[in-house]
């Protein structure tokens, strides 16, 4: 049988490590990238190597951001005086199309999960923990997904935000348990977050 060139197969290695992509995929993908033209599929590596170039997590909030300060940091318009925590960068952008929060965010980065190892140092708390203690914040929004681990991390974080003279609020179910925000509706997301309950 003959076999794929070293560059073919290192290829098919590199996508089938992807999320989502098993080798089959991987070398569905690969077949369509060596039959595209050169500008299409260099394209793709020019893509990736952009955002791994100029895409980093903004020093404040841990969004992703191609400046120190993210566009939501950076707008004078919003309300300093909120932070909604979320998970991962896609949470944030899932309660921005809502267009019902004017706040400042908190990214993560994850979720504790102790089973997988992931424990508070692999996430952003302690810098979300410092923001609370040095800025003028009133109120924390917990957005963490409605899941054992997002309802976890967020139980974690109000204990350790116990002393601090902040409100705590988590928004309301109207999420079903379990559902993941990003794939809420714009509608659903709006009702939590105008619904949201106080968390203790
Ligand atoms: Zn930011």
């Amino acid at each position: 049988m003959a076999e794929l060139t070293e560059s073919v197969n290192g290829l098919i290695k590199e996508l089938s490590q992807l999320p989502g992509i098993g080798k089959k995929s991987a070398e569905r993908i690969t077949y369509y990238l060596l039959k595209a033209s050169k500008e299409e599929a260099l394209a793709l590596a020019d893509a990736i190597r952009a955002v791994k170039e100029k895409v980093r997590y903004c020093k404040q909030c841990y969004n992703l951001s191609e400046q120190q300060l993210c566009e939501i940091c950076r707008d004078p318009a919003r309300d300093l005086s909120t932070i909604c925590v979320v998970e991962q960068p896609r949470d944030l952008i899932a309660i921005e199309a809502t267009g019902a929060y004017r706040g400042l965010y908190h990214v993560l980065l994850g979720r504790l999960a102790p089973l997988e190892q992931v424990n508070p140092e692999h996430l952003t708390i302690a810098a979300l923990i410092k923001r609370v203690k040095t800025e003028k914040i009133q109120e924390i929004i917990m957005a963490t997904n409605p899941t054992i681990e997002g309802d976890g991390t967020a139980l974690y974080i109000m204990n350790q935000l116990d002393s601090a003279p902040v409100k705590i609020t988590r928004l309301a179910r109207g999420i079903t348990t379990g559902s993941v925000l990003e794939f809420a509706s714009k509608e659903m997301l709006s009702d939590s977050l105008s619904g949201r309950q106080s968390f203790r």
